[in-house]
């Protein structure tokens, strides 16, 4: 069995050595004779697993000690609604940036909580840049800002951080979260579904200042109310484990890998050689984002007649790259170039697109 170069936007590549320690561990985790997915929650091993995660997170992150992390379910999509729900506040009004599908969906599912202004919308654009910073219609007395600040399917990454005064700033970072150093104090929330860049699906991770928390919406179900996760260590019920554990394997990756400083050198170059082969084709490939606000993590690609793709996917796939096809609102090739994903398998990726414009020209 060969692994192949992965691009996927997620469910997404995991790093080789973890999946290797999540085999050796997968009949007997740590002499107890049985899988980390046989083992009850409420158990001091398993307690152990959840703290490690949250600690080896806090750390790769640098998040104050004034933010809860939250390990929930439900993906980044739950937290649409979780984020109106809990920090409306009183409020009626929330402010959104609306760069991309996903952050047309948050928006979407905002309405049915409150009143919605679109602080900037680059829909006319096709969504190719992120607005700047003088083009926000930021409304002061919002409960919030939300933000996409990498949009995984047109492949804009957010080059700055919004400034929004004393409103809480909200970050929907599921497919760039560890990619690049950030400033958490910067954001009020940040969620991220876990299965672009943290590990498999069916773990959200919510980083949230606290004193944000205890005034959900009325009459909404316990489990979308943010400080009652945060009061019972994120096990009100009983947590996805085994996606918590492998999040934790990963996290210790990226920290014997250098943490997110390494991370995010390795993820410019990568990004860097792939940009420049796109740019670089006299035309065979075209990504039509704005430069500074290319995406690091999703990396959409045309080629010069759609004709071509089917035939791409299949030579790409016969070299070992694999899941290169593009969403299908966007068209074209996406690669998916998440910290798992080496730059040996960029360059690979780069070599075969060169080989390919040259015999189908
Ligand atoms: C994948 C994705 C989502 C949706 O995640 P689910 O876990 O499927 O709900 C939301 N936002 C962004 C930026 C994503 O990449």
């Amino acid at each position: 069995m060969t692994r192949v170069y992965n691009f996927s936007a997620g469910p997404a590549a995991l790093p080789e050595p973890v999946l290797r320690q999540a085999a050796e561990e997968m009949l007997d985790w740590h002499g107890r004779g049985m899988s980390i997915m046989e083992m009850s929650h409420r158990t001091p091993d398993f307690e152990g697993v959840i703290a490690a995660a949250e600690a080896d997170l806090r750390e790769l992150m640098g998040i104050p000690a004034n933010y809860k992390v939250l390990f929930l379910q439900g993906g980044a999509t739950l937290q649409f609604g979780m984020v109106p729900i809990n920090l409306l506040r009183g409020k009626t009004s929330a402010d959104y940036i609306v760069t991309g599908s996903w952050s047309e969906k948050a928006l979407g599912e905002a309405k049915r909580y409150c009143d919605v202004n679109v602080a900037a919308s680059t829909a006319a654009a096709n969504y190719t840049y992120a607005p700047m910073q003088s083009e926000l219609k930021l409304d002061p007395n919002a409960a919030f800002v939300h933000v996409c600040t990498n949009e995984t399917i047109m492949g804009v990454e957010f080059p700055y951080v919004p400034e929004t005064g004393n409103v809480p700033l909200v970050a929907d970072m599921s497919s760039h979260i560890l990619s690049r150093e950030i400033d958490v104090s910067k954001y009020a929330l940040i969620y991220a579904g876990a299965q672009k860049n943290i590990g498999p699906v069916g773990l959200t991770v919510v980083i949230v200042r606290e004193d944000l928390l205890g005034q959900p919406l009325p009459g909404m179900p316990t489990l979308l109310d943010y400080k009652v996760h945060a009061d019972n260590g994120s096990m009100l019920n009983t947590p996805p484990t085994f996606a918590i554990y492998m999040a934790g394997l990963v996290f210790k990756w990226l920290k014997g890998q250098g943490g997110v400083t390494t991370m995010e050198q390795m993820n410019i170059a990568k990004a860097r050689c792939l940009y420049e082969a796109i740019d670089g084709s006299g035309g065979y490939y075209r990504n039509p984002v704005r430069p500074t606000d290319r995406s690091r993590m999703n990396v959409p690609f045309t080629l010069v007649d759609d004709a071509l793709d089917a035939i791409f996917l299949k030579e790409s796939l016969a070299a070992g790259l694999s899941s290169l096809k593009g969403h299908k609102s966007v068209g074209g090739m996406r690669a998916s170039i998440y910290n798992p994903m080496p730059l040996a398998g960029v360059e690979a990726l780069v070599d075969f697109m060169r080989d390919f414009a040259a015999r189908h020209g």
